[in-house]
């Protein structure tokens, strides 16, 4: 089992494409295979390296690795089609040695009034073959003395059918007759899509063919071409396309697209590999959290829908959040950490930093969904707002009451370093002012959060207080204690 991903380096790396990819990871680890990684870039235009160099960082931050591949290397190197022009040039000489193809002299605005006139006349527009008449040797001599030229394909005369099994949709037939001669090297000396990936496919012998079901109707020349060079055709299985809820394929308009973007926004790369394993496959008894190495275990191409695939951006956010509660805290916080660096909540990556941000996850796990969410949840312990706290408090009428009782009875308790401390303080306060639950609660919590709404206190006060210790050395922005903040909205008596 030999397959590939052969994404082209023209900008980001596209969930649809990710989830080819995925598809053909997940084929190869299962059945012990080779997972390839090709980067068709003979589109030198559209094409560049920062693309390439993005899309691997993507794919790595995905975990779908490869075994051979630009950077790994391998016994089929090299795996760059611009590398490999050589080659493209040899095979076609072969072709055309051999009669499977010929030079087309045709220039652009004869193949648009052929174009033209067969659209008139309500035919199919397919080029007519006039240039296959030419001579060969007159055709080189006119090459040789510079005459720009494309080399066509000599599709067999007669009306054949090409037929194919493909894995996911079945059987597909299309007849000879309406595949006109077909530019396999253009006049510059690119070699055309079809031709290069057939060339590749063949020498890096792969097996199964995984692509988007925009390529369907490229197999059929593609299998011309195999038969032409006496090379046995891959399998073949062509996914249905990622849509959008209004069902037009995935684009920006739908939102976000590119790996980067979700990497950005705070999705872990499990959540999204798992999401996308569901965009067209079922793992069975329908479960939706599925490690992946069971995904590897239940993988296969028959179980693959052929129906299209809607994007459910809200099932994602929920399936992200299933993996921030599943993963390790120490993982989350580590993937946290650039988000709150960027708020400049954290200011180094120091062990003290990395466990206080661990210590506050209970409190974020379960309302957010993404990572970026991760410091609005926690913004109260680093940029409470004094005035805005004072505010919040006055507008309760027994505001002002509440928080002095409770700021007596913390005078007394000390820093409420865990729940019972925190309890205790609170019931304490009750007895001083005689105030009790939202009237108590309420003003307690604006004080201490500058926020009519957050966390549940007795989780969000002892990590006020845990912060208020670390030293400046932590790398952690500074937290006021609960005293202080009491302090500041209650006036010292
Ligand atoms: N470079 C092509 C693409 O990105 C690959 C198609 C194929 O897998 O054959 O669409």
């Amino acid at each position: 089992m030999r397959v590939r991903f052969a994404p082209s380096p023209t900008g980001q790396l596209h969930v649809g494409n990710v989830r080819t990819a995925l598809f053909n990871w997940l084929l190869a680890r299962r059945h012990g295979g080779t997972f390839i990684l090709r980067i068709e870039d003979t589109d030198r235009e559209r094409s560049t390296r920062a693309s390439e160099t993005a899309m691997i960082a993507d794919l790595r931050w995905l975990g779908l690795t490869w075994d051979e591949g630009p950077d790994a290397g391998g016994p089929f190197a090299p795996y760059r089609q611009s590398e490999r022009t050589a080659r493209y040039d040899e095979v076609a000489a072969d072709l055309r040695a051999r009669g499977r193809a010929y030079f087309c002299f045709c220039t652009p605005a004869q193949l648009e009034d052929e174009r033209q006139a067969a659209l008139a006349s309500g035919r199919p527009p397919r080029y007519s073959g006039r240039c296959r008449a030419i001579d060969p040797a007159e055709a080189a001599r006119r090459v040789e003395a510079g005459e720009p030229a494309a080399l066509r394909f000599a599709v067999p005369e007669g009306d054949r059918d090409v037929t194919f099994h493909d894995a996911v949709r079945g059987d597909v037939t299309v007849n000879t007759s309406i595949i006109g001669d077909f530019v396999i090297v253009r006049s510059g000396g690119s070699p055309a899509y079809n031709f290069a990936v057939v060339v590749d496919d063949a020498d890096m012998q792969v097996t199964t063919v995984i692509r988007g079901e925009d390529h369907i109707s490229n197999t059929p020349r593609q299998l011309l071409i195999y038969e032409a060079l006496g090379q046995p055709a891959p399998a073949f299985a062509h996914l249905s396309l990622v849509l959008g809820a209004d069902h037009a394929p995935l684009s920006k308009r739908h939102g976000v697209t590119s790996v980067s973007e979700f990497r950005a926004r705070g999705y872990l790369p499990e959540a999204l590999v798992n999401y996308l394993a569901l965009l067209g496959w079922s793992p069975g008894e329908g479960e939706e959290i599925v490690p992946i190495d069971e995904m590897i275990r239940r993988f296969d191409l028959s179980t693959v829908s052929h129906s299209a695939a809607v994007f459910d951006f809200d099932k994602l956010a929920w399936m992200n959040r299933q993996y921030m509660r599943r993963l390790p805290a120490s993982r989350i916080a580590a993937d946290a950490m650039p988000y709150l660096q960027q708020r400049g909540v954290v200011t180094g990556a120091t062990a003290e930093a990395l466990a206080y941000v661990e210590s506050l996850l209970p409190m974020v796990v379960g309302s957010v969904d993404r990572l970026e969410e991760i410091g609005d949840r926690v913004a109260f312990l680093f940029a409470w707002d004094a005035a805005e706290a004072r505010r919040l408090v006055e507008v309760e009428s027994d505001g002002p009451r509440a928080v002095e009782a409770f700021a007596e009875a913390v005078r007394a308790t000390g820093p409420l370093v865990d729940r019972e401390t925190f309890r205790a303080a609170a019931t304490r306060a009750r007895e001083l002012c005689g105030l009790k639950g939202r009237a108590l609660f309420h003003p307690i919590r604006v004080a201490l959060t500058a926020a009519d709404s957050g966390p549940e206190l007795d989780i969000a006060v002892p990590a006020i207080e845990r912060g208020a210790t670390l030293p400046a050395s932590a790398g952690v922005a500074r937290v006021s204690s609960c005293l202080e903040r009491l302090r500041a909205v209650a006036g010292q008596r």
